[in-house]
């Protein structure tokens, strides 16, 4: 008799524990997929009252329907083969909303073995998935700012190197041809010694945005390739379409009308443009394709400057 009111204590005592916890304590009955008890926190923080939690299947139910295929089925066939375990999903409030709910479960067996019930604890994991959420959008920020050009905006050399094997590899399968293009500033350290570093800067800034203006097609690419050198990269674009790109790259900053006292080929800031275009056949090699359009911007600039070869 003794025994039995000291057990009625004990319980309440865990019972006041249990209900004490920010942690929701509940426990199923196997056999029926019945809620012996769920812990009357669960209506703050989901706003659903615990006499209304009777079966696992209002469980699923309350359950974003993203998560709730593999959130059952994970934890009904660890709890069928007596596994202790815990999910992660989003359980649905009365208002409506989500919240993320991490749940972990220990399996109780009889003295058999079998299955006898579940117990365990919801936890409130919304703030740590908000944290998580915004690691993951600092990463692609950050992700997105290493293939940036800090100065221009526009991309760099690192995401040029990427789209260039990716646009080469592609021609190869296709065997379309593949045309590239560099530009290189004329003059461009009279520029800087006559008008200062930071108009030198400016200035590169506002030939990023003159190229940008040329680019036509959603696969034409530009990027800052080192100092005051750009790059085109334009897939399925043959030679004469290139010629043309080049031209309107000469007209664009011609028409930004950027002065340059110090120029030798006129009064305004011009570019010398050196071009490429090739199908790739297995065999050939990209290094040599770039070297190719970078000795005929070479030679652009040996010719006088203010003009393309290619
Ligand atoms: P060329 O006509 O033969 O192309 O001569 P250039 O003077 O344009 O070429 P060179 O390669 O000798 O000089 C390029 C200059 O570009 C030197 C460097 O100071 C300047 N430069 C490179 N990056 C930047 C930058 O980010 N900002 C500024 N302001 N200048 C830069
Ligand atoms: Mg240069
Ligand atoms: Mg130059």
């Amino acid at each position: 008799m003794e025994s039995v009111v000291a057990e009625g204590s004990d319980d309440l005592e865990y019972k006041a524990l249990l209900e004490s916890t920010k942690a929701i304590p509940w426990k199923i009955d196997w056999a029926s997929g019945t809620f012996s008890y769920i812990g009357p926190q669960i209506e703050a923080l989901l706003g659903w009252t615990p006499d209304s939690w009777v079966t696992v299947q209002d469980w699923a139910d309350r359950m974003h329907p993203d998560d709730r295929e593999w959130a059952v089925n994970f934890c009904v066939a660890q709890s069928q083969n007596g596994i202790d375990h815990e999910a992660d999903y989003r359980a649905l409030t009365s208002e409506g909303d989500y919240i993320w709910i991490r749940d972990v479960v220990h399996v109780v067996r009889d003295a058999n073995g079998a299955v006898e019930s579940l117990v365990g604890f919801m936890f409130d994991i919304s703030e740590r998935k908000r944290t998580e959420q915004r690691l993951l959008d600092l990463q692609r920020e950050l992700e997105e700012l290493s293939f940036k050009d800090g100065l221009t905006g526009i991309a760099n050399r690192r995401r040029f190197d990427a789209v260039l094997e990716r646009e080469w590899t592609a021609a190869r399968g296709t065997g379309r041809p593949l045309s590239l293009v560099m530009i290189d500033i004329d003059y461009f350290k009279q520029y800087n010694d006559h008008y200062g570093h930071l108009q030198g800067d400016y200035c590169l800034k506002m030939v990023a945005r003159a190229l940008g203006t040329v680019l036509m097609r959603p696969h034409d690419f530009l990027a800052r390739f080192g100092g005051e050198e750009f790059v085109l990269v334009l897939p399925e674009t043959d030679i004469a379409a290139a010629q043309e790109m080049a031209q309107r790259c000469h007209e664009a900053i011609r028409n930004e009308w950027i002065p340059h006292e110090r120029s030798m080929t006129g009064k305004v800031l011009t570019v010398s443009i050196g071009l490429g275009t090739m199908a790739p056949a297995p065999e050939d090699d990209l290094l040599a394709f770039v070297e190719k359009v970078d000795r005929r911007l070479y030679q652009a600039k040996q010719k006088g400057r203010n003009v393309t070869v290619g």
